[in-house]
């Protein structure tokens, strides 16, 4: 239905596809929307920057019971297809693919396995959205458009704020395994600049809850299969509460829908951020857009937490309490294995 309407958005200077990526087990479509700029002109040069712009690729709704991820995405939806000219200036520098909904028939039903545990192996027949979502990234990156931010949305029943999983392989090992010689480990630490833009011009996004380590237990969500195999090194989940905030403008208070669009709106703002310092020379920002930007921050609160991301608890307890500071990869089993027993971590309470 939000699709529809969104397609009625459409104006000249939008390049807007709707299409069926394939149909689930229950006869339903998953879609995927392409949005972009049309090219001002069909001369040579603006043909080439429409083909170059760099893939942004999102999904949502993997989990059925996160409602508040749709809010979300439909913040972001109505934010690329408005007229704003943040939102022309974003859709000149990116093509977006999206996939608004990766679970249509757990949607619909309100049950089915967890499909953010499938995207190593996906089976086409059985979890032909996942298949079909990885097989168009890996097409992306086999003809070298490899997107250059990935970010899944979901919705946390437990913590507060709006947050970010990330994937650091220095972490990881620093993490996971005392005896590394991780000081030595190289790492560019692009994939930080998202969320601490966000943390920046979002309300509700709290760059202190962010998590970068990559558990043994999330080997198959989106967004380590996404980091891993297809090689996108900003590749995220990102969560949103079902409860509200304890930090900036909205502490206290209990998280809407009308909080859950802005933060899908701000969340494109970030985008344009993120290109502007990423390529300072190569691109050059209006100074209106400048001064609308920082009207943004300005009317957000700031997040001064130096802190990165809050090891006891920063997932949780959903079959992986695991103790960072001294385990082996035999240890989190043994962590596994204690935390199905203990009736505190039973609460079916899905995370990434
Ligand atoms: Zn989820």
């Amino acid at each position: 239905m939000h699709l529809q309407k969104l397609g009625s958005m459409h104006s000249p200077q939008i390049y807007y596809r709707q299409d069926v990526l394939c149909e689930t087990l229950g006869g339903n479509s998953c879609h995927v929307l392409t949005i972009t700029a049309m090219p001002e002109s069909k001369c040579y040069e603006q043909i080439c920057q429409f083909r170059n712009r760099p893939y942004i690729f999102l999904s949502a709704r993997v989990h059925p019971g996160e409602t508040n991820a749709s809010w979300v995405m439909k913040g972001t939806l109505e934010f690329l297809m408005s007229n704003s000219p943040m939102a022309q200036s974003l859709r000149e520098s990116y093509i977006f693919k999206i996939v608004p909904m990766l679970n249509p028939d757990g949607v619909i039903n309100g049950n089915g396995e967890d499909l953010n545990r499938q995207w190593q192996s996906p089976n086409p027949d059985l979890h032909p959205t996942i298949y079909h979502t990885k097989g168009l990234l890996q097409y992306l990156a086999a003809i070298q458009r490899t997107p250059l931010v990935y970010c899944d949305y979901h919705g946390h029943s437990r913590k507060k704020n709006v947050f970010m999983y990330g994937c650091s392989i220095k972490e990881t090992v620093w993490q996971t395994n005392v005896s590394a010689t991780s000081c030595e480990l190289q790492e560019d630490l692009g994939y930080r600049t998202l969320p601490r833009i966000l943390s920046q011009i979002a309300p509700a996004f709290c760059m202190s809850s962010c998590s970068f380590v990559v558990e043994k237990s999330k080997e198959s969500t989106a967004r380590v299969v996404v980091w891993r195999e297809i090689g996108v090194q900003k590749s995220y989940t990102m969560e949103s509460t079902l409860c509200g905030c304890d930090q900036g403008k909205y502490k206290g208070l209990q998280i809407g829908t009308k909080e859950l669009e802005e933060m899908g709106a701000k969340f494109c703002v970030g985008l344009l951020r993120l290109k502007r310092l990423t390529s300072p020379t190569g691109y050059k920002h209006p100074s209106h857009f400048l001064d609308l930007e920082n009207d943004l921050i300005e009317s957000s609160c700031k997040v001064t937490s130096p802190t990165t991301y809050v090891l006891d608890d920063d997932e949780p307890p959903f079959l992986e309490e695991v103790d960072y500071s001294a385990e082996s990869n035999e240890d989190a089993d043994v962590n596994e294995n204690a935390a199905d027993n203990d009736p505190c971590t039973q609460e079916a309470v899905l995370s990434d």
